[in-house]
């Protein structure tokens, strides 16, 4: 689906953050996971920065997300930066968690995480990890499996795989080269928003 994008800013430091306003939709994932791919592919543009030097984008992207013939924007996109990537410099790595903890564990606004796994490799401890550390900050996520048109016949048995190392009922299986998944996670990503502006709107 073609959305309207606007890109708002990058942060390094939760004093960066945009105002708490809109719903916030976290994009995670290790590093080459193909995490810019589904955005792009998701807003049918060019937002996030593709790269072929895993790890180089330590800040969190934020976007603005507004659907056609509507006035105004409705949900935020943060991109956050790829994890667990070996050849991170280790100074990088250690900065990691000093920005991004504040805002997976404090963001007010943060509606979803979207962790992105890889279907074509085995159920990775990092993302495990990330996922339980969601957990128990009662984060709500879905677990989107990338590079699905990659894996051929042998998807189901992957996304049984992630479902049972990660704990979770339903793993979606997405690939920005093929479109699979794209209509389905929208109507996800829509079923959210819809569901926080209407308890927002009784509150
Ligand atoms: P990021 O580091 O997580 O942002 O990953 P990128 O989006 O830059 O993708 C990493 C690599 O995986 C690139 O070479 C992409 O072309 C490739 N890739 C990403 N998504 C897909 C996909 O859905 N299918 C296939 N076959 N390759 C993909």
């Amino acid at each position: 689906m073609k959305v309207l994008t606007r890109f708002l800013l990058s942060a390094v430091a939760p004093q960066h953050f945009p105002p708490a306003g809109l719903p916030e939709i976290a994009f995670l994932g290790r590093s080459n996971v193909g995490k810019s791919s589904l955005i792009n592919s998701l807003v049918g543009g060019k937002v996030a920065k593709t790269s072929n030097t895993p790890g180089r984008t330590q800040a969190i992207n934020f976007f603005e997300i507004r659907w056609p013939g509507r006035p105004r924007p409705e949900l935020v996109f943060a991109d956050l930066p790829g994890y667990g990537y070996a050849r991170v410099p280790r100074a990088v790595t250690r900065t990691w968690p000093q920005f991004i903890e504040p805002y997976l564990a404090e963001r007010q606004t943060l509606l979803l995480c979207l962790c992105l796994v890889d279907a074509n490799i085995p159920p990775q401890p990092s993302d495990t990890q990330m996922i339980a550390y969601l957990r128990q900050n009662n984060r709500p996520l879905l677990v989107v499996a990338t590079k699905a048109d990659r894996v051929g016949t042998r998807l189901q048995a992957s996304l049984n795989a992630l479902e049972r190392a990660h704990g979770v009922e339903f793993v979606l299986p997405y690939s920005a080269k093929s479109g699979l998944g794209q209509d389905e996670l929208w109507k996800r990503l829509r079923a959210a928003t819809a569901a926080a502006s209407a308890s927002g709107e009784s509150a």
